[in-house]
């Protein structure tokens, strides 16, 4: 399946015809557990000497088609599903941290993100340092002994950056150590992070994914070519694991470590599962991914040109424009566009934004993206708050800052509502 097109695969990679009833469509399997054939049938399933079904807080049959559609569009080994975008931050991690170890990660990272890194998993004895990934000599020189991972986002929310995923992952792949990439704003149709030398892909699939702001999902993608036997930084996935009576998952799975190693013990013992309700809407909405994306790319371009030449307008930070500093790395890591997502920073200020995002008729101002609605956000008074300014200005959420998610919607009407909403 993997030689079809996008369009294709994005319709048919992970699914089959119902193997009981015929039903074209994929079945919610709305079901806790499953029947074994027999005692045999179940000591071979907990052994994970036969793969199948036991218990839907690791597998599903609805979840396992999307598992391995999403793995399937990144170019991966293979998926783990789970409850929330940052649900799958923390199953990456997991097999890959421990007390006293650290995660390198951007400065230009969605607000969430830096909330959970900078304090969050402090309470796991984990740490991150935040650096910026432009200056690669600073990322470089924050890897130490205890660091295992380097993480990013393709582009970054709030919008307007694009991370030099190849020089990264080059980074990382010399220290020895996995490259995790957040595809959530670019999603495969735009960007292939495995393709650039990432190890590990995470989505929050709440955004363009299932792209109607329905759901709250994540996903975790291995690549299945990282090697985790190469040193003795990885023991969850190369020494017996003790969780699962000693199994060795780098040895017995091979390029599926990671994902055997994510459900076996990640979904079992943290349990954020994603349930199989929440998994149809995200195979609906993925079925037109990439024509949603066509058209949120079109409309961004359009209306982002449009703002920079207006006059309450102080900047845009647009990687799709020709005025970015990030173009040439648009025309390199997601040649299809630069996305839906920007920030506008406004010449009148805090008070200007706070009027301006009141004032909006069609964006709705809510704490989402990625949706086929056009929203908004103020992200220093709302997403961003946890933050000191210094953050907030690292992170491109400065309190003069607003940010949009462009939707598909007529995009000469997007242009008469914000319009309209920078005169008031
Ligand atoms: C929304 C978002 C997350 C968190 O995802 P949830 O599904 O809300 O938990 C992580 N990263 C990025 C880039 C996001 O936009």
């Amino acid at each position: 399946m993997a030689d079809y097109g996008f369009d294709t695969l994005q319709i048919h990679a992970g699914a089959r015809p119902d193997p009981a009833t015929g039903a074209r469509q994929t079945p919610i399997y709305q079901t806790t557990a499953y029947v074994f054939r027999d005692a045999e049938h179940a000591a071979a399933l907990f052994n994970l000497q036969e793969v199948g079904y036991i218990y839907s807080r690791l597998t599903n049959p609805t979840v396992s088609v999307l598992q391995e559609r999403i793995a399937t569009l990144e170019g991966g080994a293979g998926a783990v599903c789970c409850s929330s975008g940052h649900a799958a931050q923390i199953m990456a991690l997991f097999p890959l941290m421990g007390p006293g170890l650290n995660v390198v990660v951007s400065t230009r990272l969605y607000g969430g993100s830096i909330t959970q890194f900078s304090q969050t998993i402090k309470r796991f004895g984990w740490s991150a340092k935040f650096v910026d990934t432009d200056d690669l000599d600073a990322v470089k020189a924050a890897i130490d002994d205890n660091t295992r991972a380097v993480f990013c986002e393709s582009i970054a929310n709030p919008g307007g950056y694009i991370s030099d995923l190849d020089a990264l992952a080059k980074i990382a792949s010399d220290a020895g150590l996995p490259l995790i990439v957040d595809n959530t704003s670019a999603t495969p149709f735009l960007c292939r992070p495995i393709d650039h030398g990432a190890t590990l892909v995470v989505h929050s699939m709440t955004k363009y994914l299932t792209g109607n702001g329905t759901v709250t999902g994540g996903v975790v993608v291995d690549s299945g070519t990282f090697d985790w036997s190469a040193s003795d930084k990885f023991p969850s996935l190369s020494a017996p694991e003790p969780a699962y009576h000693g199994l060795k998952f780098h040895e017995t799975f091979g390029p599926l470590a990671f994902t055997f190693h994510g459900i076996a013990i990640g979904l079992r013992d943290l349990g954020m599962t994603l349930n199989p309700q929440a998994a149809h809407y995200t195979l609906m909405g993925i079925e037109t991914l990439s024509l949603r994306m066509e058209r949120h790319v079109a409309n961004a371009e359009k209306i982002a040109a449009w703002l920079e030449g207006h006059e309450a307008v102080a900047g845009v930070t647009y990687a799709g424009l020709e005025s970015s500093p990030y173009k040439d790395r648009v025309t390199r890591i997601c040649p299809k566009g630069a996305g839906g997502l920007f920030t506008v920073r406004l010449k009148g200020g805090y008070d200007a934004c706070v009027k301006f995002v009141d004032s909006l008729e069609i964006f709705s101002h809510v704490a989402n993206l990625g949706d086929t609605r056009s929203l908004v956000i103020h992200s220093a008074s709302t997403t961003h708050r946890q933050l000191s300014e210094e953050q907030q200005i690292a992170a491109g959420a400065a309190p003069d800052v607003v940010r949009l998610s462009i939707g598909i919607e007529d995009a000469d009407d997007l242009i008469r509502d914000l319009d309209q909403a920078l005169k008031a």
